[in-house]
């Protein structure tokens, strides 16, 4: 057994600890707790301390001297050795209070059970998961003892307390422990018996679609402090706040369009992150109410989703169909078109950073594809191309060519300057 240092037994080892340290039953039985099925703490410490009497009874009534040991023991250790103590020490014995717990251990569990049912009840979750500040003077006090005990059979104070409050938690709120992806996080403070909650972020998944151009996905702050765009899809997004009464909305996208880009077709997936939501077990038919009304941008919420969505819908970089809108500085005949979406069928594109976005980012080769392209022509200078291609290619390029920096491009190979006039995303992935 992992326990024994030099073969010792549970009973050796803890009269080892009961002659350094005063403990309570809970507290001594903690240090025990890989022992058993289905005992708790303070059954193991009453055990142990019973048959240590029992023991030291029996070398007394085969007249051993046992005497010294139980004056030892008495203070430390209380009932029922201090019954011993009483009868064959002195009847005058101060039993010395638990070194680890002062003797508060199980009322600091029901104490830290009602801060945190009472800060439970204002906000509606259902599921948490307990979790206790390091280092407080019980935990410190605890290490001192299993240092003297010098085996790792024992279980923290911290995992003790996590456990029964919360049972006390769920028995009184009737919400379910979870450890993965717990609504909330009740943070005890043993030293100043305090509950604190940490909400989790809420993650909606949806998607979004811009009617109208001009339209950011995040605000857009200017230089000088003003909105850059009267209307944005955070902004759209903020006025679910109120009904999963949170704090704060980050919105996670994949991908994203041009300002001047409406986003048609299915829209384009994002997921909403609520942090501080007081209220999630909220209705989704009440937050996509809230969602609508606003005739140029629209959210709509599918369902929730967990933390681990984000990084998936980060990851993924589904296909785009685009519609560009161009004008050419030459006519442009039916051939030509037919022959350019000939040309850009499966093609691959190598595209430098764009010079219009230099500033924001590094100089970096892009090696993307196109699929398919459909023209036609709208006038004699005017062509519509409908472009599906990997997610990331920068289409306004593909188009004008961006002076040689993307190539081929649709005014490489038409010889003709073009000018994009209007640009729409039609499709995102398969949604
Ligand atoms: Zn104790």
């Amino acid at each position: 057994m992992s326990y024994i240092k030099n073969d010792e037994t549970i009973f050796a080892a803890a009269l080892r600890v009961l002659r350094t340290f005063p403990l309570c039953d809970r507290c001594l039985g903690r240090l025990f707790a890989q022992y058993g099925v289905n005992l708790s703490n303070e059954l193991r410490g009453k055990a142990i301390k019973t048959y240590i009497a029992m023991l030291l009874a029996e070398k007394i009534s085969r007249g051993e001297n046992a005497v010294e040991l139980i004056m030892e023991l008495g203070p430390n250790a209380g009932y029922p050795i201090s019954e011993l103590y009483k009868r064959y020490v002195s009847s005058d014995l101060m039993i010395k209070k638990c070194y680890i717990c002062n003797n508060k251990l199980s009322t600091l569990i029901g104490e830290l059970a009602i801060r945190s049912v009472e800060a439970l009840m204002k906000v509606k979750v259902s599921t948490f998961l307990v979790g206790v500040k390091k280092d407080s003077t019980m935990e410190q006090r605890e290490k001192e003892v299993a240092t003297i005990l010098g085996t790792d059979s024992w279980e923290s104070i911290r995992r003790e307390i996590k456990r029964e409050v919360g049972k006390k938690i769920w028995a009184v709120l009737g919400i379910e422990p979870e450890f993965r992806n717990p609504d909330v996080i009740v943070v005890l403070d043993l030293d100043k018996v305090e509950a604190t909650l940490t909400l989790m972020p809420l993650y909606l998944k949806g998607k979004y679609l811009k009617f109208g151009r001009y339209i950011s996905q995040m605000v857009w702050i200017g230089k000088d402090g003003a909105k850059k765009y009267k209307l944005s899809v955070e902004e759209e997004c903020r006025k679910l706040l109120d009904i999963v009464s949170g704090i704060n909305i980050r919105i996670h996208a994949s991908g994203r369009e041009d300002v001047d880009a409406r986003m048609l077709g299915n829209g384009r997936p994002l997921i909403i992150e609520v942090s501080n939501p007081k209220n999630r077990d909220v209705d989704l038919s009440r937050v996509r109410e809230a969602l609508t009304g606003n005739p140029w941008v629209r959210v709509v919420v599918d369902k929730k989703v967990s933390p681990s969505a984000v990084t998936w819908l980060k990851e993924s970089n589904p296909h785009k169909v685009y519609r560009v809108v161009t004008y050419s500085d030459g006519k442009i005949s039916n051939i030509e078109l037919h022959n350019l979406r000939k040309f850009f069928t499966n093609r691959t594109i190598k595209q430098l950073t764009p010079r219009r976005v230099l500033g924001r980012k590094k100089e970096h080769l892009r090696i993307k594809k196109v699929y398919e392209v459909n023209a036609k022509l709208l006038h004699s200078n005017i062509i519509e191309f409908v472009v599906k291609c990997d997610g990331g290619l920068y289409v306004k390029e593909l188009v004008h060519g961006d002076d040689g920096r993307t190539s081929p491009s649709f005014a490489e190979f038409l010889q003709k300057n073009l000018t994009v006039l209007l640009l729409d995303v039609l499709k995102v992935g398969d949604g």
